[in-house]
């Protein structure tokens, strides 16, 4: 018949596989495709690839790539062996990984498409249930993984991301040049970075450039400890000092809109992101609104001048101009009688050193702010994660860089 010729085509079927029958079942929208191992082939040991004498067979099922809208399902014997070293083990099978219900090629389709979207929505399109989607992903990490070496990136990137509840909280260390997450740490205190340099000998440990992280005392005690020369390499970057001051407006406009709304005035009323949003991404539209607001003596919209002009200081290159600048925007800032704004000047002064490595290091905010948008992203679709387990693996499959197809078609990706 020729479609079994046909169908052993597709599907990549070689000695000492062959498809012995086609059942085309139109009312089920379902093919089978039955495979048989050539009986006088010799089989091996999937542990130690040695030949061993046949033991019984056992039925499988594999579902495969839909052939045109049909659900496809490859059916087989498969022998078991008897291995004296390893004792009674199942084949390998050339088209699936062990233990998989899938083909490799099935397994590939569920992984490019959770790249995508999440789990609930791929396993709906699909047919499968919501744990055999997320099963695939799961072995694909931890297949990624272990085909991995712990990587320390030149320029790291520290970050700590919180998770369901508030106050669960994990590290996430990336590189800056790759846009990958290369290791996620439990917690945020000093032990999850310790944890993560402590992998590496001090010789790499030395080839480290620069650091980029918020303002936080443990990550700060723990990149002294480990990286040389640290004090040149810490860099405050944007994207971290921009959260703060943006904090810094948003506590000035509530205090401010309360005491309005109590004079009977709604000037701040529904401005919150108006305030927040970067002036350069804005519409033509909103820009108009937030002019005419930035025109007027609200304490907002001092508090959002300030923060403005903090954000034009990335532009210097040299270390000693910037100080200047930054010395003068601190008086600024220390005189506008704004609280939040005067903490976070604080702040800034105290770390000062930092904001300069990473203007002269010319470390970017475009990186963190990439990865951390992608985690929300994660929240998001994920409605957020059961535990903190979940939500690194799902920070894994997304970010980490990692090679994640089965073994038999490893060698098409590298993402
Ligand atoms: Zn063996």
């Amino acid at each position: 018949m020729r479609d079994k010729e046909l169908y052993g085509k597709i599907l990549g079927i070689e000695e000492p596989w062959l498809v012995v029958d086609v059942d085309l079942r139109l009312e089920d929208g379902e093919v089978l495709v039955f495979l048989e191992h050539r009986a006088c082939s010799k089989l091996l040991c999937p542990e130690c690839e040695e030949p061993a004498k046949g033991y019984d067979t056992r039925s499988k099922r594999w579902r495969h790539l839909d052939t045109c809208q049909y659900r496809t399902v490859l059916v087989a014997e498969v022998p078991r062996v008897e291995c004296p070293a390893h004792g009674v083990r199942q084949i390998r099978v050339p088209w699936s990984e062990a233990g998989s219900r899938f083909t490799a090629l099935f397994e590939a389709l569920v992984i490019d498409w959770l790249q995508e979207s999440s789990i609930a929505a791929v396993a709906r399109l699909l047919g499968l249930s919501w744990s055999a989607a997320d099963g695939i992903m799961q072995r694909a990490v931890v297949r990624g993984l272990a085909r991995r070496e712990p990587q320390l990136p030149t320029h790291v990137g520290v970050d700590e991301t919180s998770f369901q509840k508030r106050h669960e909280y994990v590290t996430v260390l990336s590189d800056q040049d790759e846009d990958t997450v290369v290791h996620v740490a439990d917690g945020r205190g000093r032990e999850a970075l310790d944890v993560f340099w402590e992998t590496f000998s001090e010789e790499k440990r030395a080839g480290v450039e620069s650091v980029a992280m918020d303002m936080w005392p443990a990550y700060i005690a723990s990149t002294k400890a480990a990286i040389p020369d640290a004090e040149r390499k810490i860099a405050f970057d944007k994207f971290h000092v921009a959260a703060h001051l943006g904090q810094a407006v948003d506590r000035v406009r509530r205090g401010e809109h309360r005491a309005l709304w109590a004079k009977g005035e709604d000037t701040l009323k529904g401005t919150k992101y108006l305030w927040l949003q970067n002036p350069g991404a804005m519409s033509d539209e909103r820009w108009a609104d937030l002019k005419a607001l930035r025109d007027t003596a609200l304490k907002t919209a001092r508090a959002w001048a300030i923060k403005e002009f903090a954000m034009s200081l990335w532009q210097y290159r040299t270390r000693g101009w910037a100080r200047k600048a930054w010395l003068r925007w601190y008086s600024w800032a220390i005189r506008s009688q704004l609280e939040p704004i005067r903490r976070v000047a604080r702040m800034v002064k105290r770390h000062l050193e930092g904001i300069l490595n990473a203007i002269v290091l010319g470390v970017t905010n475009a990186r963190s702010e990439a990865i951390n948008a992608k985690i929300q992203w994660l929240k998001y679709t994920a409605r957020g994660f059961r535990n903190r387990d979940r939500f690194r693996s799902a920070i894994y499959f997304h970010l980490g860089g990692l090679s994640l197809y089965p073994d038999s078609l490893a060698t098409h990706t590298n993402q």
